[in-house]
């Protein structure tokens, strides 16, 4: 019976050590996801309107999402039916190249060190800066910063 113990107790800990292996190499490939998770599309998801060309974005942060909707109308809409905007955010978020760095592009330094990091998406690519400050600088000049993003090897 002992010996019967063990084994399992040796197969658990087996086990346990290669899902542990497993979830170490995923840390590595990524930061953890941002919460909100940043919009990804440069168009509204109730309008289909490009941002920007109403004034500001309005905001709207629901189910750990950042929505950005072309003006404070289209919220209404969003209210109605969120699911479906959940569901539509999601399937927009997986064409989302995630952020390879754990540093800022920007300035190089780590990010989360000079508070929570700001993140977005740029032309499909996630991008997080240390800072708001930092953004400021990448809105200048968006394609230079992105060329400094590494390219992934391809999986064998
Ligand atoms: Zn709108
Ligand atoms: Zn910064």
């Amino acid at each position: 019976m002992k010996t019967n113990l063990l084994q399992t107790v040796k197969r658990w800990l087996a086990g346990a050590l290669a899902l542990g292996s497993v979830s170490l190499l995923g840390a590595d490939e990524a930061p953890a996801p941002l919460k909100p998770r940043p919009y990804p599309l440069e168009t509204c998801l109730v309008s289909g309107e490009k941002l920007g060309r109403m004034g500001e974005p309005h905001v709207v942060v629901h189910a750990d999402r950042e929505f950005r909707l072309c003006c404070k109308g289209c919220e209404k809409d969003f209210r109605k039916d969120p699911a479906t905007f959940v569901t539509k955010f999601d399937a927009a978020w997986k064409k989302v190249k995630p952020y390879p760095l754990k540093t800022c592009l920007v300035s190089g330094e780590e990010l989360g060190s000079m508070g929570k990091p700001v993140g977005f998406v740029y032309q499909g690519q996630e991008v997080r800066l240390c800072c708001k400050g930092c953004r400021k600088d990448f809105d200048k000049d968006p394609k230079a910063f992105l060329k400094k993003l590494p390219t992934r090897p391809k999986a064998p």
